[in-house]
């Protein structure tokens, strides 16, 4: 079984155990877990050399029952169909437990971008829009980043889809640049959404930020502002680590340098390295898996010491070392509640793009973290009035809020 297919079934086997549970009959559990659309495509483009390339892509569009489909596009050569139905479905969840008015869906292409020169990377998103712009549309789908998609890829998809349309639609994409319409806080947003969780958490477990140690594995635009804000609140941030390499300092690690060297050097590296592995093992407090899925599985999960854990990433857990560690003991905040940050300020973005009237950074903050804290009360309630871990609450949430909107 590939890695997507592995997460697939993941999220597949948690929608069917929970909607079983509630009592859902077959056919409702069927349209919970089969996508409505499924484009798949391939894309031609031309390379610096002049010669021409083939890439496969997606864009599948899980469930509509709560809005548009929503979701990221992510560039990533191991990229398979059954990872991006996997994370499409997710997103209906996710958008479902932050009370979003979304669906859920999710693009992605198979390339390896570090590898294309700007100008390719350019082209290859332009021809990824041109071939979904008759399925996509404020109100239908509206894409955003994931992983390796940045506001600047954005911006090139968002231009192509105008031209194709002929008229401006800036809410149809999110995660823009701010001049092009996008919204001040959505870089950040994942991150600091996320943070404001785990502080929700602590303060139900009657505990505090200052001195809790953490180690957050990724060090793309989620990882990173993890890392910054959570060190900002008292956090020690003692391990971070990219896809290369990592760096370990019990007394907190310096995330400006390991920003600079980063760019400077490709690589987060200084001082004490340390490696991914390692880095999941570390007898830390809290640990965030924020990189990609299946990072903790059956062959780590019995060597984790953390006692809590924030799914920062979508998907970091394996369904296996999830169900071990919740047994465990150890409390995991689950991705669909955890880095909805993201998807939150996208949401903020898109109300502000189709009303035409842009709020300053303090308030697109306040609003997410008034709509985080009661996502997570919500969550939180239901996992203690049923005695159930708070993954097996937020999807229960989801799926009744879901299920309430198809007729
Ligand atoms: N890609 C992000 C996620 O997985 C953000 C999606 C969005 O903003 O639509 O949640």
């Amino acid at each position: 079984m590939n890695a997507g297919q592995k997460v697939l079934e993941s999220a597949q086997v948690i929608i069917r155990k929970t909607a079983e549970k509630m009592g859902l009959d077959e056919e409702m559990i069927k349209r919970l877990i089969e996508p409505e659309f499924a484009h798949e495509f391939a894309l031609t483009i031309t390379m610096d050399s002049g010669t021409k390339k083939v890439f496969k892509g997606w864009r599948i569009q899980h469930n509509s029952a709560l809005g548009p489909y929503k979701g990221g596009i992510r560039f990533h050569p191991d990229t398979v169909r059954e990872e991006v139905q996997a994370l499409a479905t997710l997103m209906s969840i996710k958008c479902a437990v932050a009370g979003l008015p979304y669906g859920g869906g999710k693009g992605g292409i198979v390339v390896e971008p570090k590898k294309l020169s700007k100008g390719e990377l350019e082209r290859l998103s332009r021809a990824f829009a041109s071939r979904i712009a008759h399925v996509i549309g404020e109100d239908v789908d509206v894409p955003a980043p994931d992983v390796n998609t940045t506001p600047e890829i954005m911006s090139w998809m968002l231009d192509e889809y105008q031209k194709i349309i002929g008229r401006k639609s800036p809410a149809t994409f999110t995660g823009k640049p701010v001049s092009m319409g996008g919204s001040l806080g959505r870089t950040e947003a994942t991150g600091r959404g996320g943070l404001f969780v785990l502080l929700s958490l602590l303060s139900k477990l009657n505990k505090k930020s200052e001195g809790t140690t953490v180690a957050v594995q990724g060090f793309g635009n989620v990882g990173y502002y993890f890392a910054k804000l959570a060190s900002e609140v008292g956090f020690k941030v003692v391990a971070i680590s990219d896809s290369k390499s990592g760096v370990y300092d019990k007394d907190g690690v310096d995330l400006d340098r390991a920003l600079k060297n980063k760019k400077e050097k490709g690589t987060v590296s200084y001082g004490k390295a340390i490696s991914n592995e390692e880095l999941l093992e570390l007898d830390v407090d809290v640990l965030v898996p924020a990189a990609l899925e299946n990072m903790v599985n059956d062959k780590n999960m019995a060597k984790i010491k953390a006692e809590i854990i924030v799914e920062m990433a979508n998907g970091p857990l394996t369904q296996e070392a999830y169900e071990f560690l919740a047994k465990k003991g150890v409390v995991i905040i689950p991705d669909v509640l955890a880095n909805a940050g993201g998807v939150t300020v996208s949401y903020l973005e898109w109300v502000q793009g189709k009303a035409g009237y842009f709020w300053s950074e303090k308030e697109v903050n306040d609003k997410l973290k008034i709509m985080m804290d009661k996502a997570f009360e919500a969550i939180w309630d239901r996992s203690v009035e049923k005695k159930i871990p708070l993954k097996q609450a937020a999807f229960e949430v989801a799926i009744e809020r879901i299920t309430s909107a198809l007729v």
